[in-house]
Formats: C-alpha cells, sequence, structure tokens
C-alpha cells in the first residue's frame, strides 16, 4: 500500500506562500487583522508580567480551488498546549448537538454493535457517547490532557496526534474502523497528508470520513472574520474540499449544512474512487459558484463590510465610555480575541469578558488586550448599561438565557453588522 502524500499537504511552521489544498501561489489577501497572539493561549495573572508572541494574521483566498487560509502557520506543539482550554461537554445545546450527529450517522450507515467508530480530537468524548450507548465500539484520539477526562468518564481515548503511525497502532489493536468523525479540527492541522492517508490506512473498503468545520460561505456570508485565527489554517469551501479529497482515493459523497460555529459543513467522503455521489454535492457546488466564491470581488466587498462593522464598534464603545455608561462584554471564546485585538479594544474600554461559572477560562486574562475573565453572575450584580456579546453567533439564545436570569442591560450584538439590542425587543 502506498501511504505517501504530495509535500504541500504538511503545512510547515512560518509563512505560507501557496494554497494549502491545491499548491496554487494566486493567493490574494483579503483582509490582514495585524500580528496578533494566539487566541486560546489565555493569560494566568503572573504571566502578565512577562513578554507575549505575537504572530501575523490574515485571511487569505486561493483563486484556483476558492478556498481561504490564512498565511502564517504557528507549530501545532505551541497552539494546543496541553492545558488548552476548550471542552465541548460545558455547554447543554452542544452535548445534545453531539449526540444528534451520532444518531444521524448510525442511521445514515445502518452502524451495528460490530462496528467501531473513530473520532479524532474527540476532546472529552461526548460525540463518541452517543454511539457507545447504543453499543457501538468506540474509541477516541484526542492530543490534549482532555483525553483523561474523556477516559475518567468511560469513554476510551488515546491521547496522540493523529497521523499514519498512529492509525497503524490503532488498527493492529482494535481493527479496521467503518467511521472516522472529526468535528472541528480538520481545518486546524498541519499535517493533512497524514491525516487523510491515516484515515484511509484505518479504515475499512468503502468506510467513511466525516469532517465537520466552519464553512467558507457562510463565513463570507456572514461577515464572520473572527473566525480568522491562528488554529484555522483553512477554512474549506466545498470545492477547496473536493480539490483536497481528489488528490487521494477518496469520493467526497455527500454533504450537509447546519448552524454551528455560525455556519458549518459536514463533508461525507468514501474510501475509493468513482463513490455514488449524493446530488447534493453539486448542488452546493453550484450555489457556492453562483454565490461568488469564485471571484475575488466577493472577498472584497466582504472586506468592506468588515471595516464598516469595526467603526460602527468602535465609535459607539468609544462613545458610551465618553458618556461614563458601563459597557462589558460576554463570553471569551476564541473568535472573541481575533474581533477585540483587531478592533483594539482593551480593558480600558472593556472592563471585563463575562464566562459561565464552569469555564475554564474564568480568573484569565485575554491574549493580547488582557482584559480578564470574570464569573457571569457578575453581569446579574452590576446591571451594567451595555453587555457586547462576543458570541454572536449564538445571540438570540444567550439574550433569552442572561434576560431570565434577570439581566436588564441591552445588547450590543458587534457582527455581521453592528447593532443595539434593546433589553425590551
Ligand atoms: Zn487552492
Amino acid at each position: 500500500m502506498n501511504l505517501s502524500y504530495p509535500e504541500h499537504h504538511f503545512v510547515k511552521n512560518g509563512h505560507i506562500k501557496t494554497c494549502q489544498i491545491c499548491n496554487s501561489d494566486k493567493l490574494h489577501t483579503i483582509l490582514d487583522l495585524g500580528h496578533q497572539p494566539l487566541c486560546d493561549s489565555l493569560l494566568t495573572e503572573s504571566m502578565l508580567n512577562e513578554p507575549e508572541k505575537n504572530y501575523p494574521l490574515r485571511m487569505v483566498w486561493c483563486e484556483n480551488c476558492t478556498n481561504a487560509q490564512i498565511d502564517y502557520c504557528v507549530d501545532g506543539k505551541e497552539v494546543y498546549y496541553p492545558d488548552y482550554p476548550y471542552r465541548s461537554g460545558v455547554t447543554k445545546e452542544l452535548v445534545e448537538y453531539q449526540v444528534k450527529i451520532s444518531h444521524s450517522l448510525i442511521r445514515k450507515y445502518g452502524l451495528k454493535t460490530n462496528d467501531l467508530v473513530v473520532d479524532v480530537g474527540s476532546n472529552d468524548g461526548i460525540l463518541l457517547s452517543g454511539f457507545k450507548n447504543t453499543g457501538i465500539k468506540t474509541l477516541g484520539v484526542e492530543p490534549t490532557n482532555i483525553a483523561k477526562i474523556a477516559n475518567a468518564n468511560g469513554i476510551e481515548t488515546i491521547q496522540e496526534f493523529f497521523d499514519i503511525r498512529v492509525s497503524e497502532e490503532i488498527k493492529n489493536k482494535y481493527g479496521l474502523a467503518s467511521v472516522i468523525v472529526t468535528t472541528n479540527t480538520f481545518a486546524h492541522m498541519q499535517t493533512i497528508g497524514e491525516f487523510i492517508v491515516g484515515a484511509y490506512n484505518l479504515l475499512k473498503n468503502g468506510g467513511i470520513f466525516i469532517s465537520e468545520t466552519h464553512y467558507l460561505l457562510d463565513v463570507i456570508k456572514g461577515g464572520q472574520f473572527d473566525t480568522v485565527y491562528h488554529e484555522h489554517l483553512r477554512t474549506y469551501s466545498l470545492k477547496g474540499l473536493v480539490t483536497l479529497f481528489n488528490q487521494y482515493d477518496f469520493t467526497v459523497t455527500d454533504v450537509e449544512r447546519g448552524d454551528r460555529y455560525g455556519g458549518n459543513i459536514r463533508v461525507h467522503v468514501t474510501k475509493g474512487r468513482n463513490r455514488k455521489v449524493s446530488p447534493e454535492v453539486d448542488k452546493l457546488l453550484k450555489i457556492e459558484e453562483e454565490f461568488g466564491l469564485g471571484k475575488l470581488e466577493t472577498f472584497e466587498k466582504f472586506a468592506k463590510r468588515v471595516k464598516t462593522a469595526r467603526l460602527g464598534f468602535m465609535d459607539f464603545l468609544i462613545a458610551t465610555n465618553k458618556a461614563g455608561k458601563r459597557i462589558v462584554g460576554n463570553s471569551c471564546p476564541g473568535r472573541s480575541s481575533t474581533l477585540l485585538n483587531y478592533y483594539g479594544v482593551d480593558s480600558e474600554l472593556l472592563p471585563y469578558l463575562a464566562e459561565q461559572p464552569a469555564s475554564l477560562k474564568l480568573g484569565k486574562y485575554l491574549p493580547g488586550k488582557h482584559i480578564p475573565v470574570v464569573n457571569n453572575q457578575r453581569l446579574i450584580d452590576e446591571q451594567p448599561d451595555y453587555v457586547v456579546l462576543l458570541a454572536w453567533h449564538y445571540a438570540k439564545p444567550i439574550m433569552k438565557q442572561l434576560k431570565a436570569r434577570g439581566l436588564k442591560s441591552d445588547f450590543v450584538i458587534p457582527l455581521p453588522d453592528f447593532k443595539i439590542v434593546k433589553n425590551s425587543e
């Protein structure tokens, strides 16, 4: 078996000069977000006394395959340090969502108790628990210490980065997999080739690889420049994904869209060429073309909208501070770091970011701008005039929850276009 991959599918640290998918040099810079720190490397109080590292953050677009990417790669070992704070089980919505994915995949592929499902980047094992509860064999692969939480919860998880070597180890110990699934990781990895070939090696013939990531069309349509951060090396279009898998013995056989992360794409890829393809694939490729993902002017318009939203937000933030009113932030998702660092918002303008009581980010500071992260009970206790929703892609449920807890403040929604939502609305 030939377990090799093209050289450009191993993204090297540092400046990236060609497309990570098709290796074309026809790249255009869409947005320059300046030099920024890693968005999930929150600082402890003592770290505020030390220098902080920043890296270029630019969104570029490939004219050839329509994929978007950033043009600087930070070493994955630095990005996903052992105490990386993300944990999927924290929000109820996410748990329900992950269980729903597992049930839909069990139905679609008729999975039985002798099938093995492997989740790469399995986090605390929530997605796998949906499979495991119906008796299907599961295995998690998770590089961070969160693997220990998964194991403690009874979801067998190996603490590794997934690559060809690890795929071989799994195959020897657990046998071939029917399904390999990865949510919110496939846009992150430097080792695209290692991952795809590892999946190929571990899957049985006709086995399915399923990847869910944020989706370029939704990012552009929704003005979501804040999904651009160093963890997201690529923002996939379907055309980009098809271009990617055409370089391997895989067929993109189905695609679904959803609203997670403000718009996501779930692509189903079957081991082997010339597999039966769902009409959904051609349908979405056509939608991308009609939307203009193949045209530079689409991206220029996007950049203009981003800059307009920034000015609207900053005008309001400064005017509110000048008027002596209280404005604070709610939640601290990775994307809030991109937004606040690009806009230039520090704790003088926005004194804190409120997070739910179970968050691992409490007591830490936003990278770059050093805004403290506090327990969101403080919102209720202090009733500021305005609360900026930094997880604005979940604005509706968050406003509902906060109002149910007794919050009387008005809300600021920064994107896709800056707007104020009155508490009474
Ligand atoms: Zn390309």
